[in-house]
């Protein structure tokens, strides 16, 4: 099999560097994200306050001994999920693998990607660019020829590090490393194998397969497959994308409803499109706006009555969270995504259950924007935009 070319990446001290970055005045200074400081643990610490030997899991009153001083804030789920929602925005732009581990850490395949984004290096560098500039946030990226090495590699060099383990040297780049490292080796395994005097990947690699299983059975062909660097799973893309959306930071500031409308029913063309494209329906709409002032991301959710993938619906749904928006306020960034994505066959179950006006609407506007696409798809881009079919109320399909 030609080689693969594996890229984990993994979010900085994520939490943290979130709420950092969201109020100043926490830059340089330790911050400790995690439960209540009587009987929580720590979610997340800065690398300043990993400095004082604060790390995750540990009990927030044993972090609260060791640093004191430390600024101590709630886990503010809502915020980490939407910064997290953009990065993974980001990675499918650069491959349609991307398989999230967890909010802030993913595997992409960017196999055959070298013709588009250059060398593993380049790759590397490209994606820590895309990111930074969509959420303000380092990572750290590991490449290599599989997800294990991969993911020891991101973790080399942190924070807002890059590793490449070039095809053939998986083995020598694991060889100084702790057993702990292998995939799969908790603390339990780790006291067996130090029991049978291995201490290094090179240790485990230098015991040979045969002798790996006599002593350690199916656990020794595990470790002994793992030390040589090898590993074949594949990266399972994220099927059940959670979004579909389209946004564009500005280059001159907008305020104003009226600019944002026209901004929105630009995005609801495409996020529209793009919907029918892939056989998808939505019922969730959600509205972005990002405030020149401080940076500060503002969304707003809503639901329509009934699966739709038309601009139409998509529009209406999109204006009717506007009051819920600050819109006098300078904005960089306008963004429209639909959610709560129906799969195909999904989508009629949907239909079945929800009735009224809207739906019988949406349902006309369907079939038009699904006929103006093959003629695009026939002619080219000179139809109608989707956007300006008449609206009828009078209701009855
Ligand atoms: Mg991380």
């Amino acid at each position: 099999m030609a080689d693969r070319v594996i890229v984990h990446l993994d979010m900085d001290a994520f939490y943290a560097a979130v709420e950092q970055r969201d109020r100043p005045e926490l830059v340089g200074r330790p911050v400790i994200v995690g439960g209540p400081v009587r009987r929580g643990v720590v979610s997340t610490a800065s690398y300043e306050a990993r400095v004082f030997g604060v790390h995750s899991a540990m009990p927030m009153a044993e972090a609260v001994r060791r640093c004191p001083d430390g600024v101590y804030l709630p886990v503010d789920m809502a915020r980490y999920t939407e910064a997290s929602r953009a990065i993974m925005d980001v990675l499918h732009r650069f491959s349609p693998a991307v398989e999230p581990l967890s909010l802030d850490e993913a595997f992409l395949d960017m196999t055959g990607a070298e013709f588009l984004f250059g060398p593993p290096a380049s790759i590397a560098r490209s994606l820590k660019d895309a990111v930074f500039a969509a959420v303000r946030l380092t990572c750290s990226v590991g490449v290599a020829p599989n997800k294990f090495v991969a993911k020891v590699a991101s973790d080399l060099h942190k924070p807002d590090g890059i590793t490449i383990v070039p095809p053939g040297t998986e083995a020598a780049f694991l060889a100084p490393l702790p057993i702990g490292r292998l995939w799969g080796v908790g603390p339990k395994t780790a006291d067996r194998l130090q029991r049978l005097g291995l201490v290094t990947i090179a240790d485990v690699a230098g015991m040979g397969p045969e002798r790996l299983h006599q002593r350690l059975g199916s656990l020794g062909d595990h470790v002994a497959y793992l030390a040589r660097g090898l590993d074949d799973r594949p990266v399972s893309p994220d099927r059940q994308r959670k979004s579909v959306g389209s946004e564009e930071t500005l280059a001159v500031d907008v305020s104003g409803r009226e600019a944002v409308e026209r901004l929105l029913r630009d995005h609801a063309d495409r996020v529209a499109r793009h919907l029918r494209g892939a056989g998808l329906k939505a019922r969730g709409v959600r509205v972005k706006v990002r405030y020149t002032k401080g940076f500060v991301l503002a969304t707003r959710d809503g639901r329509a009555g009934a699966p739709f993938d038309d601009s139409v619906t998509l529009f209406a749904e999109a204006r009717r969270l506007l009051p819920r928006l600050e819109l006098d306020r300078p904005m960089r960034l306008v963004g429209l995504a639909a959610f709560d994505l129906l799969e195909p066959g999904q989508a009629g179950q949907g239909d079945l259950f929800a009735s009224g006006d809207g739906e019988a609407r949406s349902e006309r506007a369907s079939r038009v924007e699904h006929a103006v696409d093959s003629l695009r798809q026939r002619f080219g881009d000179v139809v109608t935009r989707a956007g300006r079919i008449p609206r009828d109320r009078s209701g009855g399909a």
